[in-house]
């Protein structure tokens, strides 16, 4: 079957209106971001962040008229907005609020509501293992008898597909994705809707709507802890994640030789200002084993973490070392916390999972159920 063009998309899509002006919103210059791979079709539509509820009609207008095509297997439509209006957490930068009060935002739409916690797993930089964590810490929190969800929101290089060996795309119910499932873990990725090696250009207010519609129109049923994995770094994207989501809470992973570079320092600064409470620092690639003869060595000055931890007044909550066997795991996607999962390096994780359980139990944390809300 031939697949789809990016010119037969757009001329699909100047056949719908912006209800207002009754004018196309190719025209009106709305559409922004367009990928076509494979009959899978993304792309973002630009509106005023006020209009975010009424506009949804159209942005389900938009993505019908893209399904309608022949070759295109999956449309995913967001609404981004280039400013955001109100928001659930203080800006960083926010003061005290200018003139007189503003009025009521627009009622607002809960999603995911059968989520109890979210968790953001984090880091300064990218390639530090923070994908590989997220997978093991959330089999490792299965294990111990939690209902788990993985929302890959790094969509700069979603790696969830891979790590958990899934293939496929998910299957939908009208507009509704059903999550992937391995391991007994529900997942969702751009990965599954785009390959992993299509270079994309994503902006802050992208990756927000793409991550808004990721929780929203996925069926996740109820579950206990949703981990998500968050884009390296700590710009635009990550910022809006952090002030938009409403986080029980954030862990950040890095190596030794990060936390020395002030890379993991910048993560942790930024969830305080927006007030997410930090769980605490994981160290991974701490100490290399070697596979031959077994002797330790501390290639990136082992035990830089647990220092920073106790300096920056966070919990330290363990270490992983630098194992082939954890890379070949997740790699090939059977995670070493479940493909052997009595070794010390799976035990690890799980004393690691065991902790963030705890901070979740001991209610310091806890919040309302999350909502999360469009604008
Ligand atoms: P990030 O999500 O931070 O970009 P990944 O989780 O994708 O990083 O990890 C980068 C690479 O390092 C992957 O090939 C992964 O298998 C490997 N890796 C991660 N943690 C470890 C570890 N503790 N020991 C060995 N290899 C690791």
């Amino acid at each position: 079957m031939a697949s789809v063009s990016d010119r037969q998309v757009i001329k699909a899509l100047k056949k719908v209106k912006e209800p207002t002006s009754g004018k196309n919103i190719v025209g009106l210059g709305m559409i922004d971001g367009l990928v076509v791979r494979d009959g899978n079709v993304g792309f973002s539509i630009e509106v005023d962040p006020q209009r975010g509820t009424e506009l949804e009609p159209m942005r389900k207008a938009a993505e019908e008229a893209v399904r309608a095509l022949k070759g295109v297997v999956s449309v995913t439509a967001v609404l981004t907005a280039e400013s955001s209006g109100a928001s659930p957490r203080p800006s960083p930068q926010a003061g005290p609020p200018p003139g007189p009060p503003q009025p009521a935002p627009e009622p607002r739409k809960a999603i995911a509501p059968g989520i109890k916690s979210i968790i953001a797993i984090a880091s300064g930089k990218g390639g530090v293992g923070k994908s590989t964590t997220t997978v093991n810490l959330a089999l490792a929190l299965a294990a111990g008898g939690a209902s788990v969800g993985i929302l890959d929101a790094d969509v700069f290089g979603p790696s969830m597909p891979r790590m958990l060996g899934i293939t496929g795309q998910p299957t939908t119910r009208g507009n509704i994705l059903t999550p992937m499932e391995n391991y007994g873990l529900k997942v969702m990725s751009m990965g599954f809707l785009v390959d992993e090696d299509t270079p994309m250009i994503w902006r802050g207010p992208m990756v927000m709507g793409a991550l808004e519609q990721m929780l929203r129109d996925v069926e996740w049923g109820e579950l206990d802890i949703m981990l998500i994995d968050m884009p390296p770094g700590t710009g635009d994207a990550q910022l809006t994640i952090a002030q938009k989501v409403p986080l029980a809470g954030a862990v950040i992973v890095s190596t030794p030789q990060d936390i020395a570079l002030l890379d993991a320092r910048r993560g942790l600064n930024m969830f305080r200002k927006v007030e997410v409470p930090v769980f605490g620092i994981i160290e991974n690639m701490s100490t290399f084993f070697c596979p031959n003869c077994g002797h330790e060595s501390h290639i990136f000055s082992h035990g830089g973490a647990r220092l920073e931890a106790e300096r920056l007044g966070i919990d330290f909550l363990g270490e992983i070392p630098l194992v082939i066997e954890i890379r070949e795991t997740s790699d090939s996607g059977r995670p070493i916390v479940v493909s052997n999962s009595a070794s010390p390096h799976a035990k690890a994780y799980m004393a690691i999972a065991e902790k963030i359980s705890a901070k979740l139990a001991s209610g310091s944390h806890a919040r309302a159920a999350p909502k999360i809300v469009i604008q």
